[in-house]
């Protein structure tokens, strides 16, 4: 297995492959198949994300893939963002379309030709709905599983509302919820209000949610979007208001997708495997029975465990394989269950447990009557994870009061005046980008290059 920390790149690839979340052996490139036990991850993922979005009252939805042409060229800012990117389907059989049909790279254009539609009155407002499916853009950058592929698997959500102070609230609900979900997948980020230039096409500001990761970038793991009125105006969304006026609404968007696996991955995976945290561990426990005298009663006191732990709803699994013990242990570390249980015929004859901890060389003993405080083992597990993740992210990102220390291989935080003059400075001698401002950091400083007025900001390498 490749060093994760001498060669993060490799270890990545490799990881994916032997933990088996995915195969890039397909004949597209960028198109990966989801394998079994990464497909169970993400849409553990998927359901921690829609059940905060229910709990705001957003419906779920579900709209065609295909766009066309018009529906996307309504807005042409918005377009220009993509005009590069855009997958076209050209003919229906043997016939040239009337009409070229974009495959959605975002549902901007699909969903706010309906809104119209459905939006009439203030009562109808806010009016908040999401999806999770695949959107497709043409990468052609150097593809690597969940960080830059061509089929993403995508969540986003879209709301409407009847003033801009109502969605500026819309977008403090979206921090709301990324710092649930954020707090589930123990990740650490930085809030960063990207540059004008570098915000959503078509959109007033973009705020993202960047995470450091190992190979010296950062990764944009989620964003959020305030429109204003900017694509009302131009998909002509309107209600009337209680005065019987005609009023433009006022949206935002909210964008994640499979990086926050890649963050997952590539944060807290170790040299033996994938850590995961429990919340979205496709296997919490697993159990490896190991063989000896009373073998049977072993698999039959192994099943009890199952069974109580299946009642408190833990996700739980017997490895039967015909493998030696040893590498069972190997392959679920792998694999990043949080927790072993080890039962042997010590374990049958004094009614207990041996339990490791994902995290943890040392192995614990524990009594029958102890799983009933599973969720405090797997807690454990958890703040280990938060613990190393937090050290690792506070480590990356450092702050530096003069440019002879922006090559430091790190994040950086600093100074900066907004210009894209000073920017492109930073950027010439370091490859770092602008990730904008930090979002909710009002201390004043000198920018770093110009030595006019800034504000703290972040500049990174980016994946
Ligand atoms: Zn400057």
């Amino acid at each position: 297995m490749e060093n994760k920390k001498e060669n993060f790149s490799e270890w990545y690839n490799e990881i994916i492959d032997l933990s088996k979340l995915s195969d890039k052996r397909y004949a597209i490139k960028g198109m990966n198949i989801w394998l079994p036990y990464g497909l169970k991850l993400i849409h553990l993922i998927d359901d921690l994300i829609r059940n905060y979005s229910d709990e705001k009252n957003f419906n779920e939805v579900s709209f065609p893939v295909l766009i066309s042409r018009e529906q996307l060229e309504v807005e042409f800012e918005h377009v220009k963002g993509f005009e590069n990117e855009i997958y076209w389907v050209t003919k229906g059989g043997n016939d040239k379309l009337d009409i070229d049909l974009a495959l959605r790279p975002t549902s901007e254009s699909a969903m706010y030709t309906m809104f119209p539609l459905w939006i009439r009155s203030h009562t109808d407002l806010p009016f908040k709905i999401y999806q999770i499916v695949n959107v497709y853009r043409y990468e052609t950058k150097h593809t690597r599983s969940f960080i830059r592929v061509r089929e993403i698997h995508f969540y986003e959500a879209h709301t409407a509302h009847v003033n801009y102070d109502d969605s500026e609230k819309q977008m403090k609900e979206y921090l709301e919820i990324w710092k649930k979900l954020s707090d589930d997948l123990c990740i650490y980020y930085s809030l960063n209000t990207r540059p004008d230039w570098d915000k959503f096409p078509g959109a007033v500001y973009s705020i993202a949610f960047d995470t450091a990761m190992p190979g010296s970038r950062s990764l944009q793991v989620g964003t959020i979007h305030e429109y204003g009125e900017n694509f009302a105006k131009n998909y002509n969304i309107k209600y009337l208001d209680g005065n019987g006026n005609l009023n433009y609404v006022s949206q935002t968007t909210f964008g994640l997708s499979e990086r926050l696996l890649a963050a997952v991955i590539g944060i807290h995976g170790d040299n033996k495997g994938l850590i995961l945290p429990y919340k979205i561990a496709p296997v919490q426990v697993i159990i490896v029975p190991i063989p000896g005298e009373n073998y049977d009663k072993i698999m039959d006191y192994s099943y009890d465990i199952i069974n109580k732990l299946k009642a408190m709803n833990i996700r739980c699994d017997i490895d039967k394989r015909d493998f030696t013990p040893g590498y069972k242990f190997n392959d679920w570390e792998m694999k990043g269950a949080p927790l072993r249980f080890e039962i042997g015929g010590r374990e049958l004859s004094d009614h207990g447990i041996t339990l490791s901890l994902r995290t943890q060389k040392k192995k614990i003993k524990i009594n029958y009557d102890d799983l009933n405080n599973i969720y405090d083992y797997l807690n454990m597990v958890n703040n280990d994870i938060k613990n190393s993740s937090k050290k690792f992210f506070d480590e990356n990102l450092i702050f530096i009061d003069s440019l002879d220390k922006i090559n430091e291989d790190k994040m950086v935080k600093l100074y900066w005046c907004g210009s894209k003059e000073c920017s492109d400075k930073i950027e010439n001698i370091s490859e770092k980008a602008a990730l904008g401002n930090i979002y909710s950091e009002n201390s004043g400083g000198k920018c770093i290059v110009c030595g006019k007025d800034g504000r703290l900001s972040v500049f990174s390498r980016t994946y």
